[in-house]
């Protein structure tokens, strides 16, 4: 699936200075042994002038566009709302009667669904069967070409990216595009991974969201700062959150799996037999990949405020 790119660059900047992420909490020497183990060829890596993390090879648009035309949306689909999702929502609330709010990447409306009664809610999202729910929902379905047309011009209260920006070749099209149709004060709002986060750091590369053939860059704060400078932003709100809800029973569950996964497959023969003896090695021993470690405070929600420009 993946195209060798010869020069690595950052999509961001255009920076060549990318460098690969050391990987010093693993046992294995070579960030590339490393990757061969978990992740197959692609390698990780940090921009040094804006601090993007970014996937190299990543697929081209063409491949990406027929992977989406062919996945089935329903996986991203869930009747209630995620953790990121439900603190996003209190913080719209809490904006003027009437706003104007855009969803880039708005799936079903799962979200803007919940904001019609108070709001004038739009949304892009490019799979026709996601963008007739959400228009059954209330919201008024626009292309990523229309938001350039004058009348998008500063316009929007808030503009949303859910879960979008990771899966973002070419973030920064859209990120210009979401600042320019923002009014002056405006939310521009993106949930995604961060890799400054714990396990992020910790497992890099081996990381569940890296690992996600669909996520090709990455977030950060360093990032976020970079991009406050280059455009009229302050950082208004920095939560890190996890993507998807849990207990202490289910996230001692999801240890236990991990452990089990990994004792099952180690070297020595006397472990793996006495983890065959533990419950659930024999479903264990089916799974293609260890469970993903995806119940920590992995996300972040970062809210920018759009500076009146200045006379
Ligand atoms: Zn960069």
């Amino acid at each position: 699936m993946y195209l060798v790119i010869e020069e690595p660059h950052c999509p961001w900047c255009k920076s060549e200075s990318v460098v690969e992420i050391d990987m010093k909490s693993s046992q294995r020497t070579t960030v590339d042994g490393h990757l061969r183990r978990w992740n197959a060829a692609p390698k990780l890596l940090r921009c040094q002038n804006c601090g993007l993390w970014i996937k190299h090879p990543r697929p081209t648009a063409a491949e990406l566009q027929e992977y989406y035309s062919n996945v089935d949306f329903s996986k991203w689909e869930n009747p209630g709302l995620y953790p990121n999702e439900r603190k996003l929502l209190s913080i719209l609330q809490k904006l003027p009667k009437d706003s104007e709010i855009l969803d880039i990447g708005c799936s079903t409306g799962r979200l803007l669904s919940r904001l019609t009664n108070s709001f004038e809610c739009f949304g892009v999202e490019p799979n026709a069967l996601s963008a007739t729910t959400a228009s059954a929902n209330g919201i008024s379905i626009v292309s990523q070409e229309d938001l350039t047309a004058p009348e998008f011009h500063e316009r929007f209260a808030a503009v949303l990216l859910i879960d979008v920006f990771e899966h973002l070749l070419d973030p920064r099209s859209v990120i210009e595009s979401a600042i320019s149709c923002l009014r002056q004060d405006g939310l521009l709002a993106i949930c995604t991974g961060d890799t400054g986060t714990q396990k992020f750091r910790q497992e890099k590369a081996r990381f569940w969201y890296v690992v996600n053939e669909e996520h090709v860059i990455f977030f950060n704060r360093q990032f976020a700062n970079h991009i406050a400078t280059e455009f009229p932003l302050t950082i208004s709100e920095w939560s890190n959150i996890s993507h998807y809800d849990s207990n202490s029973i289910s996230r001692s569950l999801l240890m236990y799996k991990r452990w089990l996964y990994r004792t099952l497959q180690h070297k020595s023969t006397f472990l793996r037999l006495a983890a065959s003896l533990f419950p659930g090695a024999r479903k264990a021993r089916r799974w293609a990949h260890c469970p993903p470690n995806n119940l920590s405070a992995d996300h972040v929600i970062s809210v920018f405020r759009k500076q009146a420009q200045s006379r």
